[in-house]
């Protein structure tokens, strides 16, 4: 075992597992890019290596398309189809080609030098869509270069070994050609929860960490580092009894994850016989088998925004209802919650209107950007009406900061309804319409926007970020980001009671919902419906059918009379422990 002294590091978690692995730098292929001149009779040879590394790269995109595509992981084939489509452009082909021939130097060479050139352009440009679609085409270039490369460079398919990948960034190519035979587990310096690399990291369960700021492994890489996805540590040279602890608790994981995916046809229900509603958080389509294997009832939170990230425009109506007609139907007899599209803030997506600000998440993020857009808004709204026809349908608002603007959206919900009216065209007259409970203000004045809608989800993602005005994805800062904080805690429970009062259905949808340690907490405080990512549903579940709603309540009564986040986690952290969990 090794004898250097434990790192522990603290990162973001993307995705959840335990893994132990080698740890690998991947290095990105644009670094350390050799230049020298080429003669005249060679340069011939020169383009053709680079037409042929295009095709090549062309082959690879075209063959992780079809695989994903497979796999059901359609969102992440749109995203490759989007750089198929960039490979045509002629500054990937004749452009490229005249500079070859012009520079004299070797293609790599150039080809970096053109796309550096153009990424520098590109860069002065404020406007997201373009500064998108640059990272677009740096992923591609990577690609390519990593082809004209090939010789000193390994993608992510081709490791041996059981590898831990560690990299400064990673692009969604490079998430998509993961092996998932020999990767164990992704840590990044940079990365935000809902990159399009998350998309792909999730799409293929790999445990990911990011915002680490882990030191250089070029020179001298440790034997093993542990990853845990669900906590975001990062440990570095483990000591022989940390490495045991996790090999251990990894296995646990395992089989315990593999025994709790049996639980599907369990009820959702307390010891004392109180059922609660498990349902789950969707991003893409093929999450929707785990959700029918492990019982989920229904989706409580489909993050809409992830059908367009990945792409240059707004999908069309017609393609929305598509994709929620889809969704309603395969959900079959529970409900559907569409969230109406969250933009902005980390989510900026490639069509983010043309806005560039300071503070994106306290700007123009998504109730506040659709009610500026309201075609856009519209177009959505009659596309879920349309699918409401075909299935249980819900809508929800995200960020609504008070009353007025549940108004206004309501407002374009009811004028979406009198245009289908007109044309004939069949939606459930009365779809339940939802807001999310996740600024502050709006938890304080829920009593108020309860009274106006039909139901309350609470997003505490969001409402500890602007609680405790802590940045969600600022890792720096992320020792102040915890929902363990008494105003959290109180927050809730307004919420909770509010909806009580006013006879209006609260759920719960942000990631402490899936976090097991909350679970009897929440409970307690009252909350009886959950949303929680797929893969959290069995394990949620065992806790559920776990305790019992009056020992919840006890605990839930000590949490609410703690001053400290301290006392509240170690609360928690004990209570959990005392629980006689599944094996
Ligand atoms: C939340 O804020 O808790 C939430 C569920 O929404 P998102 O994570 O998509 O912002
Ligand atoms: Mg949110």
């Amino acid at each position: 075992m090794p004898k250097k002294k434990e790192i522990r590091l603290r990162g973001y978690p993307i995705c959840p597992g335990i893994a132990i692995g080698r740890p690998v730098y991947f290095e990105i292929a644009e670094e350390n890019i050799p230049e020298f001149s080429v003669p005249d009779d060679k340069i011939d040879h020169e383009v053709s290596r680079y037409y042929s590394a295009l095709k090549n790269s062309r082959k690879d995109l075209l063959s992780l398309q079809q695989l994903m595509e497979k796999e059901g992981g359609n969102e992440a084939a749109a995203i490759l189809g989007a750089h198929l489509e960039i490979m045509r452009d002629p500054l990937m082909t004749v452009e490229m080609e005249e500079a070859i021939r012009e520079k004299g130097k070797n293609t790599e060479y150039v080809f970096s030098t053109v796309i550096g050139e153009y990424a520098l352009k590109f860069q002065k440009i404020t406007d997201v869509f373009f500064r998108e679609r640059l990272s677009d085409v740096q992923d591609i270039s990577r690609r390519i270069i990593g082809h004209l490369r090939q010789h000193d460079r390994r993608p992510l398919s081709q490791l041996e070994y059981k590898s831990v990948i560690f990299a400064h960034e990673l692009s969604p190519s490079d998430t998509a050609d993961a092996n998932t035979d020999v990767i164990e587990a992704f840590v990044t310096r940079t990365g935000a929860e809902t990159s399009h690399v998350a998309i792909m990291a999730r799409a293929k369960g790999i445990p990911f960490v990011s915002n680490v700021d882990f030191p250089d492994f070029s020179i001298s890489a440790p034997p093993y580092v542990i990853v845990d996805g669900r906590s975001g540590e990062v440990i570095i040279n483990p000591t022989k009894e940390t490495f045991d602890l996790y090999q251990e608790e990894g296995k646990k994981l395992k089989i315990h994850v593999k025994g709790l995916q049996k639980s599907g046809s369990l009820a959702a229900e307390t010891l004392d016989g109180c059922k609660i509603r498990l349902s789950a958080n969707i991003e893409m389509f093929n999450e929707l088998d785990a959700l029918h294997q492990y019982g989920g009832e229904g989706v409580g939170l489909f993050r809409s925004e992830y059908l367009f990230l990945a792409r240059d425009a707004f999908p069309s109506e017609e393609e929305q209802f598509l994709v929620y007609r889809m969704l309603v139907e395969k959900v079959g007899g529970h409900p559907a919650v569409i969230r109406t599209f969250d933009i902005g803030g980390d989510k900026l997506g490639n069509v983010h209107m043309n806005r560039s600000e300071k503070n994106p998440y306290l700007g123009c993020r998504a109730i506040r950007l659709m009610l500026k857009e309201r075609a856009l808004f519209k177009t959505q709204i009659r596309a879920i009406l349309r699918a409401s026809a075909f299935g249980e349908a819900c809508i929800l608002f995200p960020m609504i900061s008070g009353v007025l603007e549940l108004r206004e959206a309501k407002k374009i919900v009811e004028e979406a309804k009198l245009e289908l009216l007109e044309k004939g065209v069949p939606f459930a007259r009365n779809l339940p319409i939802g807001c999310m409970i996740e600024v502050p203000s709006a938890a304080i004045t829920c009593d108020l926007i309860a009274k106006e809608c039909d139901f309350l989800s609470i997003g505490t993602n969001d409402l500890v970020q602007y609680s405790l005005a802590v940045d969600r994805g600022n890792p720096t800062m992320s020792y102040l980001y915890t929902a363990a904080h008494p105003s959290i805690l109180r927050l809730i429970k307004m919420v909770v009671d509010a909806g009580r009062r006013a006879e209006k259905a609260v759920s719960i949808c942000g990631e402490i919902a899936g976090n097991p340690l909350y679970t009897q907490l929440l409970l307690g405080l009252g909350v009886h419906d959950f949303s929680v990512a797929t893969l959290s549903l069995p394990v949620i579940k065992n806790v559920i059918r776990s305790l019992s709603i009056k020992d919840a309540c006890k605990l839930a009564k000590s949490a609410l009379s703690l001053s400290t986040v301290d006392e509240v986690e170690e609360l928690l952290q004990k209570s959990y422990s005392k629980l006689q969990l599944d094996a």
